[in-house]
């Protein structure tokens, strides 16, 4: 059984642990470079991307998890996740930067101060999800190697993607208790290994 690490500098980590655990897991929480070296897939939970970045620097955890990601190792990122998984972004910070693995662009607070956050059903992987936005980023344009998972109206944007061993969404399924996003992760690492 692998084991799946959720990044636990800032955000949502408990509920990653909780939903990674309730589809049967083995979750551990990772802050340091030796706790990132001990796990086979990692999540990227949600919670405020240049905070993330600035730790993740801190914590010397930044290019460790480049080696990684470049090695191939599964992860899964949602909402700052995602923003922390695109090689570019727009609407951050001047010198904010990312992890990097996925070949697209992503919008940071994309949908604006209106919807803030706002919750739709989107069609994830083929079937209806309900899905939870913070202050969501969308993926404005991704490359030829990246799948497309899910859309959300109105505008059709981009909301979860995957390529290779990386998964993207702009929402929350660690809020909603509805596991199938964290269960596909998990078969991805799977198959994966
Ligand atoms: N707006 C946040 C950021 O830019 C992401 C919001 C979230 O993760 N819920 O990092």
């Amino acid at each position: 059984m692998p084991t799946i690490g959720v990044l636990a500098l800032q955000g949502d980590v408990r509920e990653h642990l909780r939903s990674l655990a309730a589809v049967g897991a083995r979750a551990r929480a990772v802050r340091r470079p030796g706790e990132l070296e001990e796990v086979d897939a990692l999540v990227i939970p949600g919670g405020e991307s240049t905070t993330m970045w600035k730790l993740a620097e801190a914590f010397e955890l930044l290019e460790p998890l480049r080696v990684r990601i470049k090695e191939g190792m599964p992860a899964y990122g949602s909402c700052a996740g995602m923003i922390m998984l695109a090689d570019r972004i727009v609407g951050g910070t001047a010198d904010q930067q990312t992890i990097g693995g996925i070949d697209m662009v992503v919008r940071r607070n994309a949908f604006g101060r209106q919807v803030d956050s706002f919750e739709s059903v989107v069609d994830f992987a083929g079937a209806p999800f309900h899905a939870v936005f913070i202050r969501a980023p969308w993926v404005e344009s991704v490359g030829d190697g990246v799948e497309v998972l899910a859309v959300c109206e109105p505008g059709d944007r981009i909301v979860a993607v995957r390529q290779g061993p990386l998964l993207a969404t702009s929402f929350h399924p660690e809020l909603t208790g509805d596991e199938r996003v964290h269960s596909y992760f998990v078969d991805m690492v799977r198959t994966t290994r």
